[in-house]
């Protein structure tokens, strides 16, 4: 029988860091429903050259074979760009080239969703999905090592404390050993493999290399049926939900197909020809994402190996020093100039770099459609460091990591600053230098964003305002991004949507 035929009681559109865990925890749940979960890409085989190995993952994340290759349109923040936005496109999705990096996010910023009106969001209730995701997803903590214990003591003087576990301890703040999604035997964990790989779930059935194009919904507004294509003989289909369509095609993919099936800002779906079932001006606006700046030193000795990917150390802290220790917005990740796709010259290899990650930025963006065909790209327009104030945070964070980068504490290594470079000085150098090299972290949210205003897109129930039968379960309805990288929130979010699916048919 094809994977297509009949009715599925749902149907979930994406098996990336959300849609693979949707899907395990309501086919455990509902033994006795059909699910189906639709994905564009493929499985990645087990002898796979590099997905697997943590100390590949740059090299991943730039294999075209796995990605959508989106880009931005140019960026007159960052000097007119077009910045690539990476998004996977295979069973797994972004979890399969990501950096692996495990950060729930700071507790403040989840708050603030429930204060702004999403009831059942705040940080304490949202805990015990995140221990469920813990559950199946193995988190190694990485080692100290010499460079790492040197640079504790860097950070101590920067008045930078010592924080032994930034996802349990009461806030973020401090120099932490980073924490990676990567199996007790060395492996990249994804979300696939570990919710969905060994697992055979009877009632789920997973058609991969279908590309989903529109969402059809009858005349009382209830998303019905999927219209998809085959990737491998471009036959149509259409797939037909008893019960729910549960969108998780990711903070690019889910607001392209809601325009595309007539969800969207009434007037850009009008000028297209697409007939609008729910006029929803949130859709695809407030796009937001982290940038990062990169300080790079090189070293009078070799670093230490770097089993992780990146080394094994994290500082979080706070352009605003009134606001630690509970909110931080800048994340530094480090890296040894070994890393695997770096490309140096082998007179520059010898380094350590410093990211700091520029979080909670006020720039928002759009995503807008080209045209009505699925098969096209949508335009994305992040406007990277548009508003004001992110410059200045911008200056910030490369000072502090220049500051940190040739501190006393760092003495055994530090032979020389590279990035910016000495000629790097006042503050109009410094923005020059951002605009010209910041890039993006890839924590795209917010384009379907939750919440009770006018913007919002879906309920704190996850439900598509003014439709029935249809939730978007991702990164694009987190409504303001938290202090962290996306991956972990993401996965918290499938797991409490799968809670709330449950919820209505039992209410139902
Ligand atoms: C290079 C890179 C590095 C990153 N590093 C980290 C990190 O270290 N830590 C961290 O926390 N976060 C990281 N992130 C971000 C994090 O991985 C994402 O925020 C998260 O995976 C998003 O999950 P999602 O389920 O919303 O979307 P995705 O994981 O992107 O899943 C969406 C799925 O839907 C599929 N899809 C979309 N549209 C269609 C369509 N029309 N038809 C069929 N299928 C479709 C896609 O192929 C994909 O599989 C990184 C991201 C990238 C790209």
């Amino acid at each position: 029988m094809s994977p297509f035929e009949g009715v599925f009681d749902y149907i979930i559109l994406g098996a990336g860091s959300a849609g693979c865990i949707l899907a395990a925890m309501l086919a455990e749940r509902l033994p006795d429903d059909r699910i189906l979960l639709l994905e564009a890409g493929d499985d990645i085989p087990p002898h796979h050259e590099t997905v697997w190995d943590p100390t590949k993952w740059v090299l991943v994340s730039r294999d075209r074979t796995l990605e959508w290759g989106y880009r931005s349109v140019a960026q007159r923040g960052l000097d007119g760009r077009e910045i690539k936005l990476g998004r996977a496109k295979a069973l797994g999705g972004c979890s399969v080239h990501n950096a692996m990096v495990y950060v729930r996010g700071g507790a403040y910023g989840f708050d603030r969703w429930a204060r702004e009106g999403c009831v059942g969001w705040a940080y304490e209730e949202l805990l015990p999905y995140f221990e469920r995701v813990e559950e199946r997803m193995h988190i190694t903590q990485a080692e100290m090592d010499p460079f790492i214990e040197d640079l504790v003591v860097a950070c101590n003087h920067m008045g930078i404390p010592y924080n032994p576990n930034y996802n349990t301890s009461p806030h973020q703040f401090g120099v932490s050993p980073f924490q990676f999604l990567i199996s007790p035997g060395g492996q990249r964990e994804t979300t696939f493999k570990n919710f969905l790989g060994a697992r055979s779930h009877k009632n789920l059935h997973i058609a991969s290399g279908v590309r989903f194009d529109r969402i059809l919904f009858d005349h009382a507004r209830r998303a019905v049926a999927v219209a998809a294509t085959d990737l491998r003989t471009q036959r149509q289909v259409e797939i037909h939900a008893g019960r729910e369509i549960l969108v998780a095609a990711g903070a690019i993919g889910s607001p392209h197909l809601l325009l595309l099936s007539g969800v969207g800002p009434e007037s850009q779906l009008r000028d297209l020809g697409i007939p609008v079932v729910s006029a929803l001006p949130g859709v695809g606006e407030n796009f937001q994402d982290d940038l990062f700046v990169t300080a790079m030193f090189l070293s009078k000795k070799p670093l230490p190996p770097q089993p992780y990917g990146l080394m094994g150390a994290v500082i979080f802290t706070s352009t605003d020093p009134s606001t630690l220790p509970y909110l931080t917005d800048v994340e530094c990740s480090l890296a040894s100039g070994t890393m695997e796709g770096l490309e140096l010259s082998p007179d520059k290899r010898q380094s350590y770099f410093i990211y700091p990650n520029l979080q909670l930025l006020g720039s928002r963006g759009t995503i807008k459609l080209a045209s009505p065909n699925p098969a096209e790209h949508p335009l994305i327009d992040p406007r990277y460091l548009e508003a004001p104030e992110d410059i200045q945070r911008g200056i910030f964070c490369v000072e502090l990591a220049r500051r940190i980068g040739q501190d006393r504490g760092l003495s055994g290594w530090f032979a020389e600053e590279i990035l910016p470079g000495p000629h790097v000085q006042t503050d109009a150098e410094m923005e020059a230098y951002i605009r010209r090299t910041a890039d993006t972290c890839y924590h795209y949210a917010g384009t379907c964003k939750m919440g009770v205003d006018d913007m919002a897109v879906v309920t704190p129930d996850l439900e598509v305002r003014g439709t029935q039968g249809l939730r978007v379960v991702d990164a694009s309805i987190i409504p303001t991004t938290v202090s962290g990288n996306t991956a972990a929130a993401t996965m918290m979010i499938a797991a409490k949507g799968a809670d709330l699916v449950l919820a209505s048919r039992r209410s139902a």
